[in-house]
C-alpha cells in the first residue's frame, strides 16, 4: 500500500506522519508524475484557492481528475473544496479552479473566521463498524457540506445537523482536520477504502 499526500500547499506533513505511523508508504506529490503507482491520494487542508492555483500551474488538474477515477481520494477541509463540483451559491466556481470530482455543493469559511475555529466530538459510524465512539475533529475556517447529491452518503453531522463528511464509494471528504488529532481512525478508514 502506498498513499500520496498533495503537497503544493497547507498540511500536508501531519498526514504523512500519521500513514507512517500506521507503517504505510507515504510520499509528498510535488509533481503529476509522483502520482504513479499509488494506492490513494489525500488532499489537505491549507487554501483551497492557493492549492488550485498551484494545480493549475503544475498541470496537475487532468492527471488528478483521471486518478480519481481509478483510485481513492480524501480531500481534507480546503481538499474537500477543491473536489467538489460546485462551491458557494452553485452558480459558478467563484473565481478558484476545482476538481469538479464530487457531487457535493461546498459553502467556504461555514463557521467564521479563524479565530472560530474549534473542537467537537462527533459520532462518524462508519470508522467505528457502525459503533458510537466520538471522533475530535479540528475545524480551522472550515468549510460545510450544504449539499450531497447522486450517490454521495453524509457520514458526519454536527449536533445542529450540519452536515461535514461525506464518502462517495472511494472517496472521501471531510471539513475537519483528522491529521491535527493523535486519533487515526479517519485515516485507518481511508486506506480500506484505497485496498
Ligand atoms: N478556508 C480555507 C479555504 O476556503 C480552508 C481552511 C482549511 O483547509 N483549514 O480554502
Amino acid at each position: 500500500m502506498k498513499i500520496g499526500v498533495l503537497a503544493l500547499q497547507g498540511a500536508f506533513i501531519e498526514h504523512i506522519k500519521i500513514l507512517r505511523d500506521l507503517g504505510v508508504e507515504a510520499v509528498e506529490v510535488r509533481l503529476p508524475e509522483d502520482l504513479e503507482g499509488l494506492d490513494g491520494l489525500i488532499i489537505p487542508g491549507g487554501e483551497s484557492t492557493t492549492i488550485g492555483k498551484l494545480a493549475t500551474m503544475y498541470h496537475f488538474m487532468e492527471p488528478l481528475r483521471e486518478f480519481a477515477a481509478r483510485k481513492a481520494m480524501w480531500g481534507t477541509c480546503a481538499g474537500m473544496i477543491f473536489m467538489a463540483k460546485e462551491i458557494g451559491d452553485g452558480r459558478s466556481n467563484h473565481g478558484q479552479p476545482l476538481l469538479a470530482i464530487m457531487d457535493i455543493l461546498v459553502d467556504r469559511n461555514a463557521f467564521g473566521r479563524q479565530v472560530d475555529s474549534f473542537e467537537v466530538d462527533l459520532d462518524v459510524p462508519v470508522i467505528n463498524n457502525g459503533a458510537v465512539a466520538p471522533f475530535p475533529a479540528v475545524f480551522i475556517r472550515a468549510p460545510r457540506l450544504v449539499a450531497a447529491k447522486g450517490d454521495t452518503q453524509v457520514i458526519a453531522r454536527l449536533a445542529d445537523g450540519t452536515a461535514v463528511a461525506a464518502q462517495e464509494g472511494k472517496w472521501l471528504v471531510t471539513s475537519f482536520h483528522p491529521e491535527l488529532t493523535g486519533d487515526n481512525r479517519f485515516h485507518k478508514y481511508f486506506l480500506k477504502l484505497a485496498a
